[in-house]
């Protein structure tokens, strides 16, 4: 993996008109509230803190971007899933996150993070909804397997599997767990291959800022 554990705060935004310049190629991380994306993130990146959500519904939602070594760049998206979370609120993420997956030409993978136990809520299939259009590399973690026996991780991973496929939809699905790191390599691996590939394609230099 490119280096993870170099971690750089780019910016948290509100509304798209405040969106950070297109650079270096993006993996957006999304996930509904509480699925262990921000767990997900901190393991990757190796950080332990890097990103950390609040627990509040209706609190005003955010995408926050880091740098993360190496030209590739993580953008953080909001989530929702709480049962009775405002209408407003879910009108505010449509723009916000629908707008940035929509016009984001950076934007090189997408990681949805559903809950191993129950994967394919309303709210991840909402996800799959916007994420399909963009023909974008995609990366499904099933977090929290630590949670599952051998027979559900079965299960969980051929339901994901088989989701993605009714859905006509390609896309890598890994077990994931932040506590005990089972996914994170195979994460990276795969994360890094398709960083490497749109910077084949769109000739992206490593290291922005430095001779370019
Ligand atoms: P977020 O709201 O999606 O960012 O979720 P968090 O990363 O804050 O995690 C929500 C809760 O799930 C916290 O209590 C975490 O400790 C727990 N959690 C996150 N990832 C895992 C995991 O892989 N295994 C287990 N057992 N718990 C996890």
């Amino acid at each position: 993996m490119p280096a993870f554990e170099q971690a750089r705060y780019v910016a948290s935004i509100g509304k798209l008109s405040q969106l950070p310049e297109e650079g270096p190629p993006e993996i957006a991380f999304c996930g509904r509230s509480n699925v262990g994306k921000s767990s997900a993130i901190n393991a990757l990146t190796g950080r332990r803190r890097l990103a950390f959500t609040s627990k509040t519904p209706g609190r005003t939602q955010t995408i926050n971007f880091f740098d993360i070594g190496e030209g590739v760049r993580l953008a953080d998206l909001p989530g929702y899933g709480f049962a009775r979370v405002p209408q407003a609120v879910r009108a505010q993420w449509d723009r916000l996150v629908g707008g940035y997956l929509a016009e984001r030409g950076s934007l090189a993978a997408l990681v949805i993070i559903m809950d191993a136990r129950r994967p394919f809520t309303p709210h991840d299939v909402g996800m799959l909804d916007w994420a399909q259009p963009l023909e974008r590399p995609l990366l499904v973690l099933l977090s929290k397997a630590d949670k599952l026996n051998k027979r559900e991780r079965a299960a969980a991973l051929a339901q994901a599997r088989g989701g993605l496929a009714a859905r006509g939809m390609p896309g890598e699905v890994c077990l994931f767990s932040s506590v005990t790191r089972e996914g994170v390599d195979e994460a990276r691996t795969l994360l890094a291959g398709w960083v490497e590939a749109w910077n084949a394609e769109h000739g992206h230099k490593k290291a922005p800022g430095k001779g370019e």
